[in-house]
């Protein structure tokens, strides 16, 4: 981490982009929306399991794509010193790391979160099984760990933390949030393919 930031000499923007990001939209957030658009809470409209989860996912492909596409933008060599580059001083990945970014792209980013809320998040449970799932693959993407019995690799297409490492340290590249599909379809998961075919060629090599 370099000393000097957008908050001057030894002041981290973390404090401030948690702030926004965690307690505004997850705790103040949930009141006024609730609020404002009169969403219900009551048992009678209460989705069946198979809603939540097929609600959470199709929130999870919204807030994917726009991550894809928003965060290949900020890595856009123009503008990535301006905004994105806070978010890449540590080039390995850790929990905290998630809120350490400049509050636009606080901003930018956590839109898509809030794109699957407007559309899909009716009555107040929704909301909340998204904001579960989101913080759960949100805290495993970025934890700096890739463990093979997680439960999460069964999801189909799940990115994981490897995805997500290599960007931090390559830069280009495996720019989704949560699944492999944008990545491979453009094409930008091309370097991480190619790396882990060098590791597995020096791994048999060395059986
Ligand atoms: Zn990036």
């Amino acid at each position: 981490m370099t000393e000097e930031n957008i908050w001057g000499p030894g002041l981290s923007p973390l404090p401030p982009s948690a702030f926004t990001s965690d307690t505004a939209s997850l705790i103040c957030g949930t009141y006024y929306f609730t609020e404002y658009f009169n969403i219900p809470y009551d048992w009678e409209t209460m989705p069946r399991w198979y809603m939540l989860l097929a609600r959470c996912f199709g929130c999870a492909v919204i807030a994917d794509t726009w991550h894809y596409f928003l965060h290949r933008l900020l890595n856009h060599k123009r503008i990535h010193k301006h905004i994105h580059k806070i978010c890449h001083e540590f080039q390995a990945p850790f929990r905290m790391e998630a809120e350490y970014a400049h509050p636009l792209e606080t901003l930018i980013l956590g839109t898509g979160y809030i794109i699957g809320i407007m559309l899909l998040c009716d009555p107040v449970i929704l909301l909340w099984a998204w904001v579960t799932v989101h913080l759960t693959e949100t805290v495993d993407v970025r934890s700096g760990y890739d463990i093979p019995l997680n439960p999460l690799n069964l999801i189909p297409f799940y990115a994981g933390s490897q995805q997500h490492d290599f960007h931090h340290v390559n830069f280009i590249g495996n720019y989704a949030s949560t699944f492999t599909w944008w990545d491979r379809l453009f094409g930008t998961d091309s370097q991480l393919i190619a790396y882990n075919e060098k590791v597995k060629k020096v791994e048999k090599k060395t059986e």
